[in-house]
């Protein structure tokens, strides 16, 4: 092994707590297509990892996209034993994101497996794609899964891992898992299944390991609820993770070990669990730091954001998601400016660092007034305190109400990118505005609607990966909007809907 990487791992290695060292009859790589730290943040790659090394005859092993940089072609090894990631009976990817999808090509390469199914046989491991991408569209996944599974890991793995003790082939293992809940067979199925549900008694999930060098240095991650009740018109939530399920405090205070020092609640809106307020005061009296995954404006108040503070917490991070009332209410939102506001009062008053603010442009419907409500109304914040505001390009997914919306346009958005920028430069440092690029939510657009061609698109990409490359990609691979509606006011490329 590559003397650099060997150093990698072995002090990656030593920052952890919770590392399954094991042997069994059959090995399963459990593989992350980018880097350690995002991986070592996912409770989903952490928990597929924990529910395959309970099985007993069954030995997970890590291995990460980012390492393929030291590692010979075809040579990715894992950080338990060292093994070559493909030298193994099953080979599972973790996806969570859109722009993930060529790395999942990259990460197959780099563990010396074909990415395509077709040119896998059954000397070569099954794999296996799950993540929150499956949920949201599994079909760019296609050409390279032998199977995709769609929802949650505690309702799958367990059966997974029977079928795989019985079957004595590729097909066979196939045939015993087809029509489980949550499995989706590219070869087989014309249609996504039900997701799988993993019932309230088998949760909390929370992390196996507890790693210094995650995107979240030391904390031990508990999954407190999983669902929302709300109806955000934009998000996943709600369909994507099935029926809201709380976790009692108790059973969410009993997984914490001791000697743990920071716990990180995770959940799609923490603020509406019922018993936030008590984890959090026991979890401060236990003498351990606390952060959450996300706060609602309408739920802050000063008990909440003091426990928050009291925990370690230094900047709150809020979502209005839409940039005026009208679009707010258009995404039923349930926020009001007088909410975001109130907490932006709060954030002072607690001597919170900094107030992050997320807004979404190129909303259905927006318009240039939206965006000067969105100005004044940052103005206004910024004279309570502080304020991060975050701007991404609205990508309309599959499983919400927008599916058959356009895509707002390249240039749209670059241009009212442009026009924040300039009107709200005067206020910094006081304002500081950060955004991401319109023309890579135009090509996570094109993957969260598109089918299988997108990922033939991906493929073409592997050794480098550009706009214009992605372009030519989806050209090559014929891929088309079908949209037919008339192009709306300043869109400047083609529309996607899967
Ligand atoms: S945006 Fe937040 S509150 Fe709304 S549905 Fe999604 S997770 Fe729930």
């Amino acid at each position: 092994m590559n003397e650099q990487l060997r150093k990698r791992i072995q002090n990656r290695l030593a920052g952890e707590r919770g590392t399954v060292f094991k042997d069994a009859p059959f090995r399963v790589t459990v593989a992350y297509p980018n880097t350690y730290a995002v991986a070592m943040a996912s409770l989903g790659f952490q928990t597929v990892y924990r529910l395959f090394n309970a099985e007993p005859d069954f030995a997970a092993e890590r291995a990460f996209l980012e390492d393929a940089e030291l590692a010979p072609p075809g040579r990715l090894v894992t950080y338990e034993s060292g093994r070559y990631a493909g030298d193994a009976h099953v080979f599972g990817i973790s996806v969570a994101f859109e722009l993930d999808l060529v790395n999942v090509v990259r990460l197959l390469r780099a563990a010396g497996l074909e990415p395509l199914r077709e040119e896998r046989d059954d000397r070569d491991p099954l794999v296996l794609v799950g993540g929150p991408l499956t949920s949201s569209n599994p079909w760019p996944l296609a050409p390279f899964a032998d199977a995709i599974l769609i929802g949650d890991g505690e309702e799958m793995v367990p059966r997974l891992a029977e079928a795989y003790r019985q079957a004595e082939s590729k097909a066979e293992f196939l045939d015993l898992i087809e029509g489980m809940p949550g499995v989706f067979l590219p070869d087989r199925d014309a249609r996504e299944p039900h997701w799988a549900t993993a019932p309230l008694d088998v949760l909390p999930v929370y992390s196996q390991i507890v790693a210094q060098q995650s995107e979240f240095p030391g904390v031990f991650l508990i999954e407190a609820e999983r669902g929302c009740p709300r109806p955000c018109t934009f998000c996943l939530a709600r369909t994507m993770y099935g029926p809201t399920r709380n976790v009692p405090a108790e059973r969410v205070l009993e997984v914490v070990p001791e000697g743990v020092a920071k716990v990180g609640l995770v959940g799609a809106a923490l603020s509406d669990y019922p018993h936030v307020k008590r984890v959090g005061h026991e979890l401060l009296a236990r003498g351990i730091k606390l952060s959450v995954s996300s706060i609602r404006a309408d739920r802050v108040d000063l008990e909440l954001a003091g426990i928050l503070r009291e925990g370690g917490l230094r900047t709150f991070t809020i979502a209005s998601d839409g940039p005026s009332q009208r679009l707010r209410d258009l995404l039923k939102k349930q926020i009001t400016e007088d909410h975001l506001l109130r907490a932006a009062e709060i954030a002072r008053d607690l001597g919170f660092k900094g107030y992050k603010l997320y807004q979404m442009i190129g909303l259905p419907t927006e318009t240039d007034d939206d965006i000067s409500e969105m100005i004044a109304f940052t103005r206004r914040v910024a004279e309570i305190t502080p304020v991060a505001l975050g701007i991404s390009p609205f990508v309309p997914k599959r499983h919400t109400p927008h599916f058959g919306d356009r895509f707002a346009g390249i240039k749209t958005i670059e241009a009212r990118l442009k026009r924040i920028q300039k009107e709200l430069r005067r206020l910094r440092p006081r304002v500081e505005v950060r955004s991401t690029s319109a023309k890579w939510a135009w090509i996570e657009a094109v993957i969260a609607r598109g089918g299988p061609e997108v990922g033939l698109a991906a493929l073409r990409l592997e050794d480098g990966e550009s706009f214009a490359g992605w372009k030519r990609a989806l050209e090559d691979v014929g891929w088309h909007d079908p949209l037919t509606l008339p192009e709306p006011e300043g869109a400047a490329l083609p529309l996607v809907l899967g």
